[in-house]
C-alpha cells in the first residue's frame, strides 16, 4: 500500500487530478530527503504539471548524476499508465534503505517522473460524465468546438460508462455469436439467409444534425494526438499532429523541462494498451539505424521483457501495418533523434494474454480481436471480472428511438485492465526503470597523485573511469551527431603552468563496448588527466570532473601527502 504521507493509495483505483496532486505532494512531504514536486508547466486548461525528482539527496543534488525521466498518459484514456508511474515514485521512496538495488540506484542516479502528461484529458476521461479524446482537450483543426454531422460519443443513460449501442438492421455488418449469444460477429462475406438479426455496432453517443438515413462517424471536435506533436519527423499529414511541433502547451513545457535536465540518460513513456515495449525507430527500418544502438536496445528489452513479460518490438517494423504510412513527430523518436537516447513507449495490458496466455496479433491495433479471442476474453471475464462485460439492455435513443446498449466496457478491459489486476500488471515496470537508470553511464574518480618534480612544482594525476555499461555518449547516434558535449576537468587551488587549468576529456566507453573487443577489451572506459602546477607542499588542489549525462565529481589531492 502507498500509504506513505496522509493518503492512503493502493495503485488499484484512478486519481482525480486532485487527489493526484495530494498523493504526489503527500509522497513528497514524507520523503523530503529522496523526492521533490515542481510544476513544470501548465496544461490548456490551466492545470499545474508536475514533476517528480527523485533521488538520495545526501550523495549529491538531482543534476549532478546521470538520469532516467519517466513520463505517462499522454493519452487520455490510458490511464493505467498513470498509475503505473504513481507506482514507481512509491517504488523508489518506499525501496530506498529496504531494497539494495533501489538504495543503490537512488545514490547514484536521479529519477524524473511525470505521471501525469496530459491532466485535462485525464479528468475528462474520470468525470462522472466521461468523455473520451484521445490526448489534448483543446478543440483542433477548428477552434470553436464545432460539431460535425454524426455520431458522437457520450454517456446517454448516466452510468458513467460508455459502451456500445446494437442497433437493428438487415444490412448490418454483426450478427449474435455462435460461441456466445451475447458477443457479436461479423455477418459472413456472403451474407446470411433471411430472417437471421443482423445489427449496427457504434459507441454509444448522440447524432449531431441526423439526416435519418446515413450516421458519418466525425472526429471529435478536440481531434490532437499529443504524441504526434515532437519535434521529430513532425508532419501535417500526421493525424491529429497540431499546428506546428511543440504547438500544445504541454508538449511544448514537456520538451522544455527534458532539454534543461541534460543528465537524463533514459526515457520511458507510458501508454496503453498491447503488452508491449515499444522502441524506435516508428518511421524507418532497424537497418536504418546504427547496429550497435539497435544492439544496445535488445540487450535492455531482453531484461525488460524477464521483468514484465512483454515483448520488445520496433514500432516500424513489427507495429507499422502501412510501412507507407507511418507515424512521425511521436516522443521516443523525438528522445532518439534529437537526444540520441534509448527510449521505451510502454504499451500496458494485453487483455487476450491474461484471459489466454497467447499474445495478440501485432496489427490488432488496425484489425481488433479475432471471434475467439473475443470469446476466451469473455469467458475470463465471466469468471473473474463480470464488471467488463454488459449484456445487452434495452434503450430508447433520442434521435434513433429503441437501440440496446452494452457490449464491452473499454475502461476496464481492452484500454485498461480491471482495477483488481492494476497493482500487479504495473509492479514489474518500476523494476525495469531502475535496471535501465543502472545502466546509465555514472563518471567516477578511481585514482589520483601527485609527484613532487622539484622546487615548488608537482605533477597531479586523476584517473577517471566510467563505471556504468552505456558510454558516456549513451548511443552511437548521439556520438555521431554530436548531441553530447565531453568530459570536462578543471583544477583549481593551485597554479597550473604548461598547459590549461580545464581539460576536455572526450567520451568513455561503458562496460557495453566490452562486447565488441573479444574479450580483450583494454581500458575504452578510463582516461587519465594531468596537470603541473606550482604549489607548496602540503597544498590542497580540487579537481571537478563534469559531464552533461554521467555526471559530475570532484576530487582533492593534497600536495606531498
Ligand atoms: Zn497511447
Amino acid at each position: 500500500m502507498g500509504s506513505v504521507g496522509a493518503m492512503t493509495y493502493g495503485f488499484d483505483r484512478f486519481l482525480r487530478y486532485d487527489e493526484y496532486t495530494q498523493w504526489l505532494h503527500d509522497t513528497a512531504a514524507a520523503h523530503p530527503e529522496l523526492m521533490t514536486v515542481e510544476s513544470y508547466g501548465r496544461s490548456y486548461e490551466g492545470r499545474d504539471l508536475w514533476l517528480a525528482t527523485i533521488t538520495d539527496a545526501s550523495t549529491g543534488t538531482h543534476d549532478t548524476k546521470p538520469a532516467h525521466w519517466v513520463d505517462a498518459n499522454i493519452h487520455s484514456v490510458e490511464v493505467t499508465a498513470g498509475v503505473a508511474a504513481l507506482h514507481l515514485v512509491h517504488h523508489l521512496v518506499t525501496g530506498f534503505g529496504t531494497d539494495d538495488t533501489v538504495t543503490r540506484a537512488l545514490r547514484t542516479r536521479t529519477f524524473y517522473v511525470v505521471p501525469r502528461v496530459n491532466p485535462d484529458g485525464v479528468e475528462w476521461t474520470l468525470a462522472d460524465s466521461p468523455q473520451m479524446r484521445r490526448s489534448s482537450v483543446r478543440p483542433w483543426p477548428w477552434r470553436d468546438a464545432h460539431r460535425a454531422p454524426g455520431l458522437h460519443e457520450r454517456d446517454l443513460d448516466g452510468d458513467g460508462r460508455i459502451l456500445t449501442m446494437r442497433i437493428p438492421d438487415p444490412n448490418g455488418a454483426w450478427m449474435v455469436s455462435e460461441l456466445d449469444p451475447r458477443l457479436m460477429a461479423p455477418v459472413p462475406i456472403d451474407g446470411t439467409l433471411p430472417g437471421v438479426p443482423r445489427y449496427r455496432l457504434m459507441y454509444e453517443g448522440e447524432i449531431v444534425d441526423h439526416d435519418g438515413f446515413t450516421i458519418p462517424t466525425p472526429r471529435p471536435p478536440e481531434g490532437l494526438d499529443m504524441n504526434r506533436n515532437f519535434p521529430a519527423g513532425w508532419g501535417t499529414t500526421v493525424r491529429g499532429s497540431g499546428d506546428h511541433p511543440l504547438s500544445e502547451p504541454e508538449i511544448d513545457s514537456l520538451v522544455r523541462a527534458m532539454v534543461a535536465r541534460p543528465n537524463i540518460c533514459g526515457y520511458n513513456a507510458y501508454h496503453t494498451s498491447g503488452g508491449v515495449l515499444l522502441r524506435p525507430s516508428s518511421t524507418t527500418s532497424d537497418s536504418n539505424l546504427p547496429p550497435l544502438d539497435v544492439w544496445a536496445w535488445n540487450q535492455l528489452g531482453e531484461r525488460g521483457t524477464a521483468l514484465t513479460g512483454y515483448t520488445v518490438h520496433s514500432v516500424y517494423e513489427d507495429f507499422t501495418w502501412d510501412k507507407k504510412d507511418t507515424m512521425s513527430g511521436a516522443a521516443d523518436d523525438w528522445v532518439y533523434e534529437h537526444l540520441g537516447l534509448f527510449g521505451w513507449t510502454t504499451e500496458f495490458w494485453d487483455v487476450v494474454h491474461a484471459a489466454t496466455g497467447t499474445k495478440q496479433s501485432t496489427h490488432f491495433w488496425y484489425v481488433g480481436p479475432t471471434e475467439a479471442e473475443e470469446h476466451a476474453v469473455l469467458r475470463w471475464s465471466d469468471a473473474n471480472h463480470p464488471e467488463m462485460y454488459t449484456d445487452w439492455y434495452a434503450f430508447d435513443h433520442p434521435q434513433l428511438g429503441p437501440v440496446e446498449l452494452g457490449g464491452w466496457d473499454d475502461m476496464c478491459s481492452w484500454t485498461n485492465p480491471p482495477l483488481g489486476r492494476l497493482a500487479d500488471e504495473v509492479r514489474g515496470h518500476a523494476d525495469f526503470a531502475v535496471y535501465q537508470a543502472l545502466a546509465a553511464p555514472e563518471i567516477e574518480v578511481l585514482h589520483t597523485s601527485a609527484s613532487f618534480l622539484g622546487a615548488d612544482t608537482w605533477r597531479v594525476e586523476v584517473g577517471v573511469a566510467n563505471t556504468g555499461w552505456l558510454p558516456t555518449h549513451v548511443s552511437t547516434k548521439a556520438r555521431q551527431e554530436r548531441m553530447v558535449l565531453p568530459i570536462a576537468a578543471t583544477l583549481s587551488g593551485a597554479e597550473v603552468v604548461g598547459g590549461p587549468a580545464r581539460r576536455e576529456l572526450g567520451q568513455l566507453d561503458g562496460r557495453a563496448a566490452a562486447r565488441f573487443a573479444g574479450r580483450h577489451d583494454g581500458t575504452p572506459d578510463r582516461t587519465l588527466a594531468t596537470w603541473i602546477v606550482r604549489a607548496e607542499a602540503g597544498a590542497e588542489v580540487h579537481v571537478h570532473i563534469a559531464h552533461q549525462r554521467a555526471g559530475s565529481v570532484d576530487a582533492t589531492v593534497v600536495l606531498g601527502s
